[in-house]
């Protein structure tokens, strides 16, 4: 689709009708990555003491643990505060939620790659500040709002799904390419497609870029003309994985990092350092100074279910110095933590983690019968499957997650269903939910 007639009579429509003020937004976020450290740090320390503040008052889960730390007039250290889990988050859900904010939000699921799907809620002022955010990183790849996008992701099982994701997908201008099933032939196809659809970058995960990478390369075919340049996310992007796509499509590969609980943390630019969103968030690193440690977020603009000091369960160092970009936004680097394994099926089908993920949280959003859950593949046509439930179980809950399971990945496989009390680390400590015990 035409650029500007996907901007103006579809996507800034669309988030408008959502309560998103997008435009209203932009130049912010345009200008203040430009800020000095010194306006970047008088903004945060003015937007935690705030958000915390407004937690204390409106959330009563916050009220209990937080309201000690309030003093009248000085700002609020943020390193003294409690941090929140992501255990935390389910256990006190609806403790946590701002009493007085619930009527304009949407519910966003998010956070199935720890295994534990949550869901929070952010209003639409929120929302179109993450959206901003996100696209003033992607100017930074050379690409802007409405840009065409061949997007590497996974897709919705149910009909429903699949229909509101094309949707979006056609209100933002990309097409997507299933994360769920890669094999040669798929490969061929998509590369058709992509040449068609003349995208100006490529956005997704980094396995699945990589593969597509690797399958270009090795029929030595050509990127399609179009391309300014790839976006990753979600996993970790090695230097080998980097050079390897950057090869193939003879263009720059642009990390991004980033949740679904507070979208956007950061993103690389066009130096190659990841700079920190701070005008949206407070991020910190929990360990001595240059020491890797977790990453805990503040998100300062979400009233609806506000995280103060969320701990995301992934692991990075702070930068330090001046990046030569010019921006002084704070940057961190060598992120770490989201470790996954390809599910491969008898046919020789590749499934994409994500894409089981994408599963168990459609399948946990409408039978909510557990709060965690692991897949192991533990023989080439058998998946065994931890749950912790959080309901007494019942057998029809067991046949009803196993005809999902085969419905979405597949009857090729065999599933047996465990249900245990809690599940099982890596020796990292970092939590594994979907792994493979084949090779
Ligand atoms: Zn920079």
């Amino acid at each position: 689709m035409n650029k500007l007639l996907s901007k103006y009579l579809f996507y800034y429509p669309v988030t408008l009708a959502k309560g998103e003020l997008i435009a209203f937004y932009r130049r912010g976020y345009e200008e203040r990555q430009w800020w000095s450290a010194r306006e970047l740090e008088a903004f945060r320390d003015e937007h935690f003491d705030r958000i915390v503040r407004y937690a204390v008052e409106n959330s009563s889960y916050y009220q209990k643990c937080l309201s000690s730390f309030i003093t009248d007039n000085s700002i609020i250290p943020s390193p003294d505060l409690p941090t929140l889990s992501k255990a935390q988050l389910i256990d006190n859900l609806d403790h946590i939620r701002a009493k007085n904010a619930g009527l304009f939000s949407s519910a966003k699921t998010t956070g199935g790659s720890t295994g534990e799907p949550v869901k929070i809620f952010k209003n639409g002022s929120a929302l179109a500040r993450e959206r901003c955010a996100t696209w003033r990183s992607y100017e930074w790849a050379g690409v802007s709002v409405a840009d065409r996008q061949v997007r590497f992701w996974g897709v919705p099982h149910s009909r429903s799904g699949r229909l509101t994701a094309r949707l979006i997908d056609l209100i933002a201008n990309r097409k997507r390419i299933s994360a769920f099933s890669i094999n040669d032939d798929n490969l061929y196809k998509y590369y058709n497609d992509l040449c068609s659809f003349q995208p100006q970058y490529l956005y997704g995960y980094v396995s699945v870029i990589e593969e597509f990478a690797r399958f270009i390369q090795s029929k030595q075919l050509q990127p399609p003309s179009s391309l300014v340049s790839l976006i990753t996310t979600s996993e970790v992007l090695s230097d080998s994985s980097r050079a390897l796509i950057e090869n193939a499509f003879q263009r720059k590969v642009f990390n991004e990092y980033g949740c679904g609980e507070v979208g956007s943390i950061a993103h690389e630019c066009e130096y190659g350092s990841m700079h920190v969103m701070a005008d949206n968030l407070h991020v910190e690193i929990d360990s001595e100074p240059g020491q890797p440690g977790e990453i805990i977020v503040t998100d300062y603009f979400n009233q609806v279910t506000p995280l103060v000091r969320y701990r995301l369960g992934d692991f990075a160092t702070m930068g330090e110095g001046t990046c030569r970009c010019g921006r002084e936004l704070p940057t961190i680097n060598k992120i770490h933590g989201r470790a996954y394994d390809i599910i491969r099926s008898p046919s020789g089908t590749r499934i994409h983690p994500e894409a089981v993920i994408y599963i168990f949280e459609g399948i946990q959003e409408k039978m909510p019968v557990f709060k965690q859950f692991q897949a192991i593949q533990t023989d080439i046509d058998a998946i065994s499957v931890n749950i912790v439930p959080n309901v007494s179980w019942d057998d029809s809950f067991d046949v009803a997650l196993k005809s999902q399971l085969v419905e979405a990945i597949g009857a090729e496989f065999r599933f047996e269903v465990n249900l245990v009390e809690s599940l099982s680390r890596e020796k990292s400590g970092k939590m594994r939910v979907v792994k493979s015990m084949l090779d």
